[in-house]
């Protein structure tokens, strides 16, 4: 981890990618710990170099001006202002780990008074703070909704460490915790930040918010309203709004009232106070955090913000952080920080997810319906000019139903109404914001002032609260949440449905989105479909919005289990990097590191790409160009139907199931190929040749049945796995296939295959360890379709970017174009992720199947040599064992000697007591 070191000390950019099973993720994390503490110790000693640390939270100059003084300082001054900074720095240790055993120790009372039953009395907790505040003789510390100021002296460097999911990060505290870093006696304060919707204890307001997130933020932040405000808005909604005068605040719910006060944090401040502590002494995880909020009777969420600026260590998913506006509302601070993504490896595709809103013509009808009640409604009591923005969002909302074909006014066809149209796919058009505003009427509206009422103002719950009262009389059916979401293709995959409030939020984020928009967004129009078609903002480029990160961290690091291929990944987030043996910037110098620090410098781009932990001989990879009957292997989309390559697969997989012990795990390029391939087989007979070895099980599309499916592949493959166990413990002799003693087979199944999809559930995050993938079979190279608008629109715009691909990076191979370079990458991320399924620890082992001849280009068929092509675009612990057979002889032959040669070992192990 010298590599990671060096880049957080000198600033930059790193991108580690290292195979699942090595340690990867807690390494990294400790090497950043690691080089927080000594460069708080070089700092406190003033070793920052003669320019001081560039990168400090006070900005790239912050820490020179103190250094510049001790040019002038005598020698001895500047040792004894060392000595003190020093004892300063283990008085500071000494104070903080006092403060988190106290911390420890108070939230220990708490939880035992909880589980005894016993209510725990909130003014003890105000009376025991003002002590501890009056002892420490600082005042006691007040919190509000809006106001997270903290008397404790802030972290001037933070680790802000990300990974895409919160059970993701759950697992990283849970290994931090078994650190001396982590856990009771640690030295780290961290802390996980999550949205209202993961750490909101308060039961009242989540019902009252269903399943919608933004609902959730709007109650909760009218709960801490001024209260004379709410009870007017009560009686007369003449509260609230930007101007004053509009609001009618949901009237006569029966829920608690603005300004009430949310019973988890009003009064409660000390509890949260000292919730925050206790997250910070030892290291939670959002569940742990949400449960103890619970037992204190304190708000998590607060609290998690007010433990924000004194962590050394800040967990955050990909969506708080990614999204501007979003990391502000947490206050989570980047400047001078050092930020790690996890799990990088699908970073550009959630940067554009961040960044993209997607409104349907059914929403679009409600919104209009909702706000032409509303304003009917409070016409008389709405000031001018909110009447003026509400009547623009209403004839918003009524052009872009227009635009979608779903509005009633227009005469055009109503698509949302039409059975025949429903089941119909989705026609989709991408059109500049110019186009797409003019032709809905808009082009000559203020969206920057519209985005600013709807912030500011709170209109859309207000509109939405009056909204939900009126369902009946406005005639609009109810609108899921889930309409927003952009996967919403499979009928089984339908959420709960939600209060119509989702529409006028839907509303309010994509006119955002539009307003932020740069030359690089665009709008994806899709008519028809059973939610009367949508509107999806597009970002074409994420290395624009992901700059603002680059720009202001000390250090952006990129770590991986298959990252590759990394120059495209480099060129997509970062074009303007400079590898770091090209650079020229070698920090500590005033004045390049605040041009860094405002970007007109190129940061320098560290790339490491680590071997695999197991032996060499654990892993087999083959690149498969000709099958049994000596056909050329093609499985691009023009061939891969053909009845012939179908065929020719299924005799390649039966042989192979032959031969491979435990599990079997296939990717298609697609569901939709996959069926065919699946029906063909049943037809012709090769599932029933496959079934005589293993037992068969596929994907299936709805992500609710995916857990069944997996458990009973597992149980087959262990049930497999033990009649072969029996058998080489039975029988001296081991068959060709390496699972059972010659003279002993056993009848019957030795595992199962799973017949899956790339880019699908079992492709990522599913761990087929062990026995449980033995074998990966990849078929062909699953491109997505070019003719996507989305897609065509990315690639064309990164084409005509002036942006040349390796700029950041080595130059791809044939020079080809940005767009083009970026297709291809999309592909051979899915394929690395997919094949990385298998091998995920130093014990295992496994062969890797990949059927296509583009993997095994004419010409390289002389056994190992250097991967050309897609195989150049490999992980390099795969590219480096790959092998690339002279026939289909040699495949076979190959995966029997494999299996073998660990067979024989197992036996061996196990004669000798082993195991
Ligand atoms: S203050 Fe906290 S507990 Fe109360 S509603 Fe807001 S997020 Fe929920």
């Amino acid at each position: 981890m010298r590599g990671l070191y060096r880049t957080l000390e000198r600033g930059g950019i790193g991108v580690f990618e290292s195979p699942t099973g090595t340690g990867k993720t807690l390494s990294v994390l400790c090497s950043a710990l690691q080089w927080l503490e000594d460069h708080r110790r070089r700092m406190e000693r003033g070793e920052g170099g003669a320019g001081g640390d560039p990168f400090a939270a006070g900005g790239a100059n912050g820490g020179s001006a103190a250094t510049r003084k001790d040019d002038d300082e005598p020698d001895w001054l500047r040792d004894y202002e060392k000595d003190k900074s020093a004892r300063d720095f283990a008085e500071r240790m000494k104070r903080r780990l006092e403060r988190r055993r106290n911390a420890r120790r108070a939230a220990a009372a708490v939880d035992a008074a909880f589980f005894a039953g016993q209510k725990h009395d909130e003014r003890d907790d105000r009376g025991v703070r003002k002590k501890r505040a009056r002892r420490a003789g600082a005042a006691p510390v007040k919190l509000g909704h809006d106001s997270d100021s903290d008397d404790d002296s802030h972290a001037p460097l933070q680790v802000i460490f990300c990974s895409r999911t919160h059970s993701q990060l759950t697992q990283v505290v849970g290994e931090l915790n078994r650190t001396s870093f982590g856990g009771e006696d640690g030295t780290v304060n961290a802390v996980a930040v999550a949205s209202r919707a993961q750490l909101c204890v308060n039961p009242e307001a989540r019902a009252a918010a269903g399943a919608s997130a933004a609902r959730l933020n709007e109650r909760c932040l009218e709960l801490g309203k001024p209260k004379a405000k709410g009870e007017r808005a009560r009686k007369g909604g003449e509260g609230g709004g930007v101007g004053g005068r509009d609001g009618a605040d949901g009237a006569d719910k029966p829920r608690p009232a603005a300004g009430s006060g949310c019973p988890y944090l009003k009064k409660r401040h000390a509890a949260v106070a000292d919730l925050a502590d206790a997250a910070l002494a030892a290291p939670m995880d959002i569940e742990d955090l949400a449960a103890a909020g619970t037992r204190h009777r304190a708000c998590a969420y607060y609290a998690a913000r007010k433990a924000l600026p004194r962590a050394d260590l800040v967990f955050a998913p990909y969506a708080s952080l990614l999204h501007k506006e979003t990391r502000e509302s947490l206050g989570i601070n980047l400047k001078g920080s050092v930020v790690v993504f996890d799990e990088a490896h699908n970073l550009v595709e959630a940067v554009h997810g961040a960044h993209g809103s997607v409104l349907t013509g059914k929403q679009c009808e409600a919104v209009h319906a909702m706000v032409t009640a509303y304003v009917d409604r409070f016409y008389t009591r709405l000031a001018v000019g909110n009447l003026r923005h509400l009547k623009t969002l209403g004839a918003l909302a009524r052009g872009f139903a227009a635009a979608l074909g779903t509005d009633k006014g227009t005469g055009a066809k109503n698509s949302s109404n039409d059975s025949s149209n429903a089941a119909a796919a989705a026609i989709g058009e991408v059109k500049s914001l110019n186009d797409f505003l003019f032709q809905c009427g808009a082009d000559n509206v203020n969206f920057f002032a519209l985005r600013r009422y709807l912030r500011e103002s709170k209109i859309a719950h207000k509109i939405a609260g009056y909204g939900e009262h009126d369902d009946a009389a406005l005639g609009v059916g109810v609108v899921s949440d889930k309409q927003t979401s952009a996967n919403h293709t499979s009928a089984n995959d339908q959420a709960p449905r939600q209060p119509r409030v989702g529409s006028v939020h839907a509303l309010a984020a994509f006119v955002s989105a539009l307003a932020s928009a740069d030359a690089d967004g665009r709008v994806l129009v899709e008519r028809g479909g059973e939610f009367g078609g949508r509107l999806k903002f597009v970002l074409l480029d994420a290395a624009a919005r992901f700059k603002q990160i680059v720009d202001d961290a000390r250090a952006v690091v990129l770590v991986g289990g298959t990252l590759a291929p990394i120059p495209e990944l480099a060129a997509q987030l970062f074009p303007d990097a400079v590898p770091e043996e090209d650079g020229t910037f070698e920090g500590a110098n005033d004045e390049k590191s605040s041009a860094v620090q405002h970007g007109k410098i190129p940061r320098t781009l560290t790339t490491l790409s680590c071997g695999h932990v197991v032996p060499r001989d654990a892993l087999l990879p083959l690149a498969v160009a000709r099958g049994p009957s000596g056909r050329a292997l093609d499985y691009s989309f023009g061939s891969r139907s053909a009845p012939e390559a179908i065929d020719e697969l299924g005799r390649l997989l039966a042989n192979a199931c032959r031969v491979a012990p435990g599990g079997v795990v296939v990717f298609f390029p697609s569901f939709a190929y996959a069926d065919d391939v699946y029906d063909r087989w049943v037809k012709t007979g090769v599932n029933s040749e496959i079934a005589r070895h293993k037992a068969i099980f596929r994907e299936p599309r709805a992500a609710a049945k995916v857990e069944k499916v997996l458990r009973d592949f597992a149980t087959s493959v262990r049930n497999g796995e033990e009649r072969r166990r029996a058998a080489v413990a039975a029988h001296s002799g081991v068959s060709e296939n390496g699972s059972v003693g010659s003279s002993g087979v056993p009848a019957g199944r030795t595992g199962a295959v799973m017949l899956c999809v790339c880019g699908g559930k079992l492709s990522e995050g599913i761990n087929f360890k062990d026995e449980l993938g033995r074998l990966v079979v990849m078929v062909g190279l699953p491109y997505a379709n070019p003719e996507e608008p989305e897609l065509k629109a990315r690639m064309r715009h990164l084409d005509l970017s002036d942006r040349k691909v390796g700029s950041a990076a080595e130059p791809t191979a044939g020079g080809k174009s940005r767009g083009r370079a970026y297709y291809e990458a999309l592909c051979m991320r899915a394929v690395n992720q997919s094949v990385g399924r298998a091998i995920r620890h130093v014990g295992d082992y496994a062969a890797i199947v990949f059927v296509d001849g583009r993997y095994a280009p004419p010409g390289a068929e002389t056994g190992r040599m250097p991967p050309l092509g897609v195989s150049s675009q490999l992980p390099e612990w795969i590219q480096e064992r790959l092998v690339i057979p002279r026939g289909y002889g040699e495949v076979q032959s190959g995966l029997v000697r494999f299996f073998r040669a660990h067979a024989e070992k197992e036996r061996a192990g196990a004669s000798s007591g082993g195991g």
